[in-house]
């Protein structure tokens, strides 16, 4: 391998990280239809030497470097899909793809991940780990995680260890956060639907209105957090859509709302559940009205592994010592590679990727997100030296 530091090894590929970024976030596609992108994928990693498997859970793609036996093999993880937004930026590189956009940096993930299968292609004197690069579709809440575990990837060969990544809008490149346990929120999401009896809006009284206790269902649902969860605790109860009615002088029969919860205790998580359905239940009953809740799980919280990132916190501030490093960092956002690390030990870490002196500071999901490229060989040169560090021995010494 040469001498130089990962960093300066990643800025020797900037071109090419930047040239794999720039056209696929010209051409984003939506989760489990990555048809091009897996394309690309598979093209860099077969001429790079990688054995290659594709067409896992749809468009996922496996690429494995053989290391040597009783050294452990890593599996670096790294999502592909886009999003259902129309893009309002200006750059030449903007999506070509009416209504898709890469608004979460998954088109920077791809880049850095194929950055790295190229570093470590040319370590093969000296590298012992076996490499497993996962390519993942889907993570925006489809699914994907789940179905390429239930398609094998984490078996033929088992991971010893398990990392992955996301670029990071809400700080500036030049920061990077990580957590020795729970680092992001488990996720489910609720459909409430509340039953009343539709109407002459000028006749309240011969209607059941479903629209006056949906108002005080989601008033009351504030008080969850509020009151029935430890300050100490984290917890989130959004309401984020209402559906009822369709015009100004007609009651309708029934309002449909969702939202979603956010939780990183099971103690939480449990409480909320039966807090939602409390209320909901009830309070339609007491207005007239049935009112049914259903919860769906998307993602468990994502706890990272101590052992493995406190040595990664460990070695990053010994090699890194310009980065500005938060290792107790935690959001209430929601990620799929939470799924790998319950049956692999690894990390979870955000990557800074805004500049806010060059425009370039909206949030992940908005139409106008675009990251500062510099955070691709930051983020290579940062899973670069994880791999070296869970390379060297074991955890269990
Ligand atoms: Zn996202
Ligand atoms: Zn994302």
């Amino acid at each position: 391998m040469n001498q130089n530091s990962p960093l300066d090894q990643a800025l020797s590929l900037f071109e090419y990280s930047q040239s794999i970024r720039r056209d696929l976030h010209r051409n984003p596609e939506i989760g489990f239809h990555e048809f091009r992108t897996s394309q690309v994928v598979i093209n860099e990693l077969a001429a790079l030497g990688y054995e290659v498997q594709s067409g896992i859970a749809e468009t996922g793609v496996v690429g494995l470097l053989p290391g040597v036996d009783g050294y452990p093999v890593i599996m670096l993880r790294f999502d592909m899909d886009a999003l259902p937004i129309q893009e309002e930026n200006q750059t030449d590189y903007v999506s070509q793809n009416p209504g898709v956009m890469h608004a979460c940096g998954h088109d920077a993930h791809v880049a850095i991940g194929l950055t790295i299968a190229r570093l470590l292609a040319s370590t093969e004197e000296t590298r012992r780990a076996t490499i497993k690069l996962i390519f993942q579709p889907a993570e925006e809440g489809l699914g994907g995680a789940e179905r390429m575990i239930a398609e094998g990837v984490l078996t033929n060969p088992k991971p010893d260890f398990a990392l992955g990544l996301h670029v990071w809008n809400e700080r500036p490149t030049g920061w990077m956060g990580i957590s020795s346990g729970p680092i992001m929120a488990g996720a489910d999401t609720f459909r409430v639907n509340i039953q009343g009896k539709g109407g002459h809006g000028g006749h309240p009284h011969e209607t059941i209105d479903p629209i006056v206790a949906a108002a005080q269902v989601v008033s009351a649902c504030q008080t969850i957090v509020s009151r029935t969860v430890s300050p100490l605790d984290s917890a989130v109860v959004s309401f984020c859509q209402i559906q009822g009615g369709s015009t100004f002088n007609v009651i309708p029969h029934q309002v449909v709302m969702g939202g979603t919860i956010r939780s990183y205790l099971p103690k939480v998580r449990a409480n909320i559940l039966q807090q939602i359905e409390r209320i909901v239940e009830n309070i339609s009953r007491g207005m007239g009205c049935e009112g049914i809740v259903e919860v769906k799980e998307i993602t468990p919280t994502l706890t990272n592994h101590s052992g493995v990132a406190n040595k990664l916190v460990t070695a990053f501030r010994k090699k890194f010592n310009t980065l500005q490093i938060d290792d107790h960092f935690q959001t209430m956002v929601s990620e799929d590679f939470a799924f790998f690390l319950k049956d692999v030990p690894g990390a979870f870490f955000f990557v800074g990727s805004s500049n806010a002196n060059l425009g370039l500071n909206f949030g992940h999901h908005h139409p106008q997100f675009d990251i500062d490229e510099m955070v691709i060989p930051i983020a290579v040169s940062l899973m670069i030296e994880a791999v070296a560090e869970l390379s060297q021995k074991s955890l269990s010494e």
